[in-house]
């Protein structure tokens, strides 16, 4: 099960930004409303993630951290047969497998806390009792400590938390309803409590894009059948050249699609001269069997169904609403 653990790594962990993004999608997962990040040395060093989520029964712990070996490969070389692997289930294995992790929760009925900790390759996990409110924090030290071919791959402190804190920009900007807290070697990177306002999610707009886009933006509205659109997005003159906000998430997971970035730019049509990078923060929502999120996680790819609908509809709604603020 070690050998696949790490192999599963290779997958799900290809820098620290990776291990971030497993957690906090755990943290989500678990109801949490406030999580806050602590990294040191670009996360090479230390990632404590700490949440208040529903948390895992002290029964549940080693579980949590073992679960889903395969048996189905047996060597090293056979990974390079497999195009790849679902991680589904693997990621704490993972992590813990190239990694020192600590994982310490109580849930809300429980009377204390627990901590299990298990340390790279002999997978030795320790239970004991600890002192943690409702919720789960999980310290993870010295990644790839144990695969120092993969140690040297990591970039700078600086190059890997700047990945680290775009990942916690294009969450926080999808989950206003939660708190998050980043800090890089003890200082305060971002602070952004929960923005339950109209005038909450403008400060936190402003402090994620920008002041001037969180002015300028238009915030659009749109609907057809069961496909919805909504959102900010910079009228064509108030594009500048200088680096643009642009994310765009589809049932509330961050996507880089071609078929929406297609669609945007067509909306500005002549409006936006072609060396202008639009800007938008958007929302597309439609059913779950409409679409598939699950064609390549990594690349941030979707299918649509009916892409061309999906297409019109967005150009469409855009269209109307940058013509609008053009008149
Ligand atoms: P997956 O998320 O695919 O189930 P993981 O390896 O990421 O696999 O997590 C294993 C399990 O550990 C989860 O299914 C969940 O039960 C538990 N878990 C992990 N992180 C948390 C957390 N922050 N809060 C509550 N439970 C958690
Ligand atoms: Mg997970």
């Amino acid at each position: 099960p070690q050998l696949a653990n790490q192999i599963a790594a290779g997958e799900v962990v290809e820098r620290p930004a990776s291990v971030v993004k497993e957690l906090v999608e755990n943290s989500l997962d678990a109801g949490a409303t406030q999580i806050d990040i602590d990294i040191e040395k670009g996360g090479s060093k230390l990632i404590r993630i700490r949440d208040n989520g529903c948390g895992i029964a002290e029964q549940e712990l080693v579980l949590a951290l073992s679960r889903h070996a395969t048996s189905k490969i047996s060597s090293l070389a056979d990974l390079e047969h497999i195009a790849s692997l679902g991680f589904r289930g693997e990621a704490l294995a993972s992590i813990s497998s190239v990694a020192r992790l600590t994982l310490t929760s109580k849930p809300a009925m429980q009377a204390a806390a627990w901590q299990a900790a298990a340390a790279g390759r002999d997978m030795a996990v320790q239970v004991r009792p600890a002192a943690h409110p409702t919720g789960t924090s999980i310290e993870v030290l010295d990644l790839f400590f144990n695969t120092p071919a993969r140690r040297r791959f990591l970039r700078s402190d600086k190059t890997e938390f700047s990945h680290i804190d775009e990942l916690i920009k294009r969450l926080a900007l999808s989950r206003f309803d939660v708190g998050w807290t980043l800090t890089h070697n003890a200082q305060s990177v971002r602070r952004l409590p929960v923005a339950d306002s109209e005038s909450a999610r403008q400060k936190r707009l402003a402090a994620l894009c920008g002041r001037s886009f969180a002015e300028q933006a238009l915030w659009i509205e749109n609907q057809y059948g069961t496909i919805r659109l909504s959102g900010w997005i910079l009228a064509a003159n108030a594009c500048q050249q200088t680096a643009a906000c642009q994310y765009s998430y589809v049932n509330g997971r961050m996507m880089r699609d071609k078929l929406l970035n297609h669609a945007i730019r067509q909306a500005y049509g002549e409006l936006l001269p072609a060396e202008l990078q639009p800007a938008f923060v958007l929302y597309l929502e439609l059913d779950a069997t409409e679409v598939d999120v699950n064609v390549h996680p990594a690349k941030h790819e979707v299918r649509f169904h009916q892409a061309r609908l999906v297409h019109d509809f967005v150009v469409q709604a855009l269209a109307d609403a940058l013509a609008q603020a053009a008149t």
